[in-house]
């Protein structure tokens, strides 16, 4: 059998679901939660980097509120994540803390990765508490979610932070052993999924709906969710939460669950979509200098080795760099709006704070966030 992807991967998405958290949604599942923890800091001191996405906020709450049954209204349900997510980060706080690892509670919305400037807030957020050796623990911000903006499931939002982090892999834990041609409840013949492509419609075509009642995701969901997180070059690994040791042993190597692999690897997927983005709003003249360590050396752009600063744009927006005889070398999410690149231009990274009063980032544009072309 194949070894997993886990092995050799670097910046994990850990998605834990809601029936898995609260024990089929009887309560958290504390015991489960420090065997998680456990096995988190094991690949921490692997030096692997750990975002938990987990779900289970809305669960916990009808537990805490004493609810017979999962309410359908909207607000009812906002109400019980907001209690919930208490005793949720309550428990990973404390079970972290067992093993000497800080952890932070990040809120997110669609809206907020779909707008470039909070995107790019959430991303320098979360590489900062990586560097710190923070584990971040990421649900839905469930109070302000309406239809239009809520990501609505988890295994979603797990692969659109492991887009927002370039992870290199993306590992659901379910209730369930990982994917089946056909559901094997009702289709004894069913088979088990080793392995396949991130994207394969066949695999579309496979999922028709199996899923557990205490979560939102069922294994559709988680299946789209490998797809996207395979578009900026992550693996999923779809696999029980229950399997003793599981992430330790997929980082052993141990080939357990479904894993769905990118086929693109993470850099080049992330040139891929700033390449293809061509809503260039505005322009940066790059000196020599400049344009020789972005073309040669793949640097970051900083501000001093920039001449000019055409159009107007905010942070976040998609800009070209042209070289001095004006052709098109680069481009790239820009991390000043056009007025404040204005201010900081042909000044040292140094001085940013002196001119502008706040330093958002040294480089003008980071080299993550540029694709040469
Ligand atoms: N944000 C929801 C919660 O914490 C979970 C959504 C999901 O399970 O996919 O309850």
């Amino acid at each position: 059998m194949s070894l997993s992807v886990i092995a050799s991967a670097r910046r994990l998405v850990v998605k834990v679901g809601s029936s898995l958290v609260t024990n089929d949604g009887r309560g958290l599942d504390h015991a489960r939660l420090a065997l998680w923890s456990e096995q988190i800091a094991k690949l921490t001191a692997l030096d692997k980097e750990i975002v938990l996405v987990s779900s289970g906020a809305i669960a916990e709450g009808i537990n805490r509120l004493g609810w017979a049954k999962r309410p359908k209204a909207l607000n009812e349900l906002q109400a019980a994540a907001a209690v919930g997510q208490m005793g949720l980060i309550e428990a990973y706080e404390r079970s972290f803390r067992a093993h000497n690892l800080a952890s932070a509670q990040i809120l997110l919305t669609h809206a907020d990765l779909a707008d470039r400037e909070r995107y790019l807030n959430a991303r320098s957020t979360l590489r900062t508490l990586l560097a710190l050796k923070v584990i971040p623990i990421i649900n839905e911000n469930d109070t302000v979610t309406t239809d239009e903006i809520k990501v609505g499931d988890n295994d979603t939002l797990g692969a659109l932070v492991a887009n927002l982090i370039e992870a290199d892999a993306l590992i659901i834990l379910t209730d369930q052993p990982g994917l089946y041609t056909a559901d094997p409840r009702k289709h004894p013949d069913a088979e088990f999924v080793h392995e396949a492509v991130a994207g394969d419609p066949k695999l579309e075509e496979m999922a028709g709906g199996a899923g557990s009642s205490v979560g939102t995701g069922g294994m559709l969901t988680k299946i789209l969710a490998a797809k996207r997180a395979a578009r900026s070059g992550a693996h999923t690994v779809i696999v029980s939460g229950r399997e003793p040791d599981v992430l330790a042993r997929l980082a052993q190597g141990e080939a357990l669950g479904s894993q769905l692999i990118a086929t693109q690897a993470p850099m080049a997927a992330r040139r891929q979509w700033l390449a293809d983005h061509l809503q260039v709003v505005g322009k940066l003249v790059l000196d020599a200098g400049a344009a020789h360590a972005l073309k040669a050396q793949g640097k970051s752009l900083l501000p001093i080795g920039v001449l000019a600063v055409q159009g107007e744009f905010q942070r976040g927006a998609i800009v070209a760099c042209l070289d001095e005889s004006g052709r098109d070398i680069a481009r790239g999410l820009v991390n000043y709006s056009s007025d404040e690149a204005r201010r900081v231009m042909r000044k040292a990274s140094s001085e940013i704070e002196a001119i502008l009063g706040y330093v958002d980032e040294p480089e003008l544009i980071h080299r993550d966030n540029l694709a040469l072309l």
